[in-house]
């Protein structure tokens, strides 16, 4: 029996067409797709500002870098993400502080956040795990009375709604990253996006994709000494997305409702085949916000022998995710184990099962079988 995987893209024919038409363009780096890209998913989020950069993790790395992070800041984020989330923390020479999660949601908890404020702390970064809006209303709240910076991390959620707002529109943030790898809600390869209303963010999110440099007559520092004239002003990357990875990615966000309403589909067939196993705990979507279902998680108490049958059936399944700070790197920075002790109950019951827009419904079932079959003690 062929494997089934956890995630996998969805690339159609289209997608090679348009590909392959910016491949005979004038543009490979930067050109028109890439700003009509931008306007794309920030029209769709409801934002003013998107910068696409090359990966999701340069994103988040620029906007720790337009939020000031710096050296000894404090940044308090959740310990169950990948750990991108949290080295672009390192990557600014700030700390990144764990706050435990809701054991419905696995999304940080507004009053664990709360307990990890210092004065140093600076900003917070939510992250909305398996594609299920964090409490954002909570953590604005709590950001503003303690002068703080809110990035959403938002690579699991594109297409998701919060209390009526699409995830992406900033209406309680600062900013928001969105990740276009390959297993995500709609890919270019790999890419990424920081969506804002700021324009002051803005400015430095673009100043920061491209080596610190720019041309803009208005933001020049000194004066213009020609039509060769570019001032490099800060010290940046070169963090750009290609103008064909946009013409994918503005192709596969027109194929972004349909994506999120088949994840949405087998998300729901899961839920009522697993309704009366007293044996498995999935998250929780609430009342009043849309999730995307980046993934579907269960929470089994033999975890190790229900994955290790369910990947000898060919149902590929993953965990998501280990602590951050149980990473070695993070343990020799001087984290410790027992930090989040709710994140660390969830981790030692999680699978993932396999979830993705193309997949067949007879697939489905298969999963719901070999889950059934797995949990049956022998
Ligand atoms: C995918 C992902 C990232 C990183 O995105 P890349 O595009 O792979 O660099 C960051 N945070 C979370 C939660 C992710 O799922």
């Amino acid at each position: 029996m062929v494997n089934i995987p956890y995630a996998t893209q969805w690339i159609d024919e289209e997608d090679v067409k348009v590909v392959a038409e910016a491949l005979k363009s004038d543009w490979l780096t930067q050109g028109p797709k890439v700003k009509e890209f931008e306007e794309k998913v920030a029209a769709y989020c409801g934002t003013k500002y998107a910068v696409a950069l090359n990966s999701g993790t340069s994103a988040l790395h620029a906007a720790c870098f337009a939020a000031a992070i710096g050296k000894g800041d404090e940044v308090i984020t959740s310990p169950i993400t990948f750990v991108a989330t949290a080295n672009c923390v390192l990557y600014c020479g700030g700390k990144p502080v764990f706050a435990d999660v809701c054991p419905d949601t696995i999304n940080i908890d507004p009053e664990e956040i709360s307990e990890k404020i210092t004065a140093r702390t600076k900003a917070i970064i939510p992250v909305h795990f398996a594609g299920n809006p964090s409490a954002m209303e909570e953590i604005n709240k709590i950001a503003k009375e303690n002068d703080l910076v809110v990035i959403e991390d938002a690579c699991h959620a594109l297409g998701a709604e919060y209390k009526g707002s699409k995830i992406g529109s900033c209406k309680y943030s600062d900013m928001t990253v969105l990740s276009f790898h390959a297993v995500k809600h709609i890919t270019t390869g790999e890419g990424g996006v920081v969506l804002t209303n700021e324009k002051t963010y803005y400015d430095k999110l673009l100043l920061f994709r491209s080596h610190g440099i720019t041309k803009e007559n208005d933001l020049l520092l000194k004066n213009d000494e020609g039509a060769w004239y570019y001032e490099m002003q800060t010290i940046g990357f070169n963090y750009r997305l290609t103008d064909f990875q946009s013409a994918l990615g503005i192709n596969q966000l027109a194929k972004l409702d349909g994506f999120v309403k088949r994840r949405r589909e087998i998300a729901k067939r899961y839920d009522e085949a697993f309704a009366d196993l007293d044996k498995v705990v999935a998250l929780l979507e609430k009342e009043g916000n849309k999730s995307s279902y980046h993934l579907y998680v269960i929470q089994v108490e033999d975890r190790r022998r229900v994955f290790d049958k369910l990947r000898g059936a060919g149902v590929l399944v993953n965990v998501h995710y280990i602590p951050v700070y149980w990473q070695p790197y993070y343990q020799k920075m001087g984290y410790r184990r027992g930090e989040c002790p709710k994140a660390e109950a969830y981790y030692a019951q999680a699978i993932t099962l396999s979830l993705y827009p193309k997949m067949a419904d007879e697939d489905v079932l298969r999963v719901i079988d070999s889950v059934k079959e797995a949990l049956k003690q022998d």
